[in-house]
């Protein structure tokens, strides 16, 4: 029977681009609700292709997976659209922050809901809801997000996310570009919110060390692989580790920990 604690569980991935270059070839990790999960690893290691095999986006970049199974809420969504997946509550945020320049940020915010076809009362509602997290857009609402910083548009793009109701949010980078305080204050926020509201996050960084600090568990990739599974308060200890595979230098005081091979 399917641990019902599971939101995700990703299970031996295998994936391919133009059916000739490996990208992933064995990528296992579970997702238990209600928790914080990051994916690290170095530039290439296979983290945004994971995170597309996630959602049902490879085919679109001409990619597919050849071997293992992704189970969102105990169920296959394999053949199903990216589209049923957002309405059935797995949403993702791509890298790169994508926001329709040309509108103000609530407008992008709204065209986050239009998808649900949620009634105007529910679509304030919820737009009262992102702002009272992310007080900043409110401030900008009316300003076109072309106008607005990165981390005002990331900000964006994770609202937007947040308007189709998600119980999985998948973030791809949203470190990516922007100052340290910025990264603070959104990875400050996106905890509020997983531990206010209970919504289950998967996010990919190659910043492990702010992604260590806020998320409860880490899976590393190295290759294509997930070489370690962990608790993220172990992997920040194990400083030898994150030299090894997240590029960081080794301080001489690393602790024994928990962590253990998932290859
Ligand atoms: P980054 O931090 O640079 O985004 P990543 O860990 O997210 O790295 P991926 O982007 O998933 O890694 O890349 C994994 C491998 O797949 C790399 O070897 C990359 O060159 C290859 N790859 C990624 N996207 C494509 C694509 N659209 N077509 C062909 N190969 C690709």
């Amino acid at each position: 029977m399917p641990d019902t604690e599971i939101i995700l569980a990703v299970d031996a991935v295998h994936a391919t681009y133009n059916h000739a270059i490996t990208a992933l070839h064995g990528v296992s990790f579970e997702i238990r609700r209600g928790e914080i999960l990051a994916l690290l690893g170095a530039n290439g290691a296979g983290k945004t292709t994971t995170l597309k095999a996630v959602s049902n986006l490879l085919p679109a970049e001409r990619g597919q997976i050849n071997a293992g199974t992704i189970r969102f809420d105990g169920s296959d969504f394999s053949r199903r659209s990216p589209g049923d997946l957002v309405r059935a509550g797995l949403v993702q945020v791509l890298e790169g922050r994508h926001c329709f320049k040309s509108l103000s940020v609530e407008d992008n915010l709204v065209a986050g809901g239009i998808g649900r076809s949620g009634r105007r009362a529910e679509i304030a509602a919820d737009l009262e809801r992102i702002y009272a997290f992310f007080p900043r857009l409110k401030e900008k609402r009316r300003t076109l997000s072309g106008l607005t910083s990165g981390g005002e548009q990331q900000m964006t793009a994770i609202g937007r996310a947040l308007m189709s109701r998600p119980r999985l949010l998948v973030l791809d980078e949203p470190s990516m570009g922007l100052a340290p305080l910025i990264v603070q204050d959104i990875f400050q926020t996106l905890r509020k919110l997983n531990r206010e509201t209970g919504l289950s996050i998967l996010v990919a960084e190659q910043n492990s060390a702010v992604a260590l600090r806020y998320a409860d568990h880490a899976t590393v990739l190295e290759n294509g692989v997930s070489v370690l599974s962990g608790t993220a308060a172990d992997l920040r200890q194990r400083e030898d580790i994150r030299a090894l595979y997240l590029g960081q230098q080794p301080s001489p005081a690393a602790k024994p920990t928990h962590l253990h091979a998932v290859a």
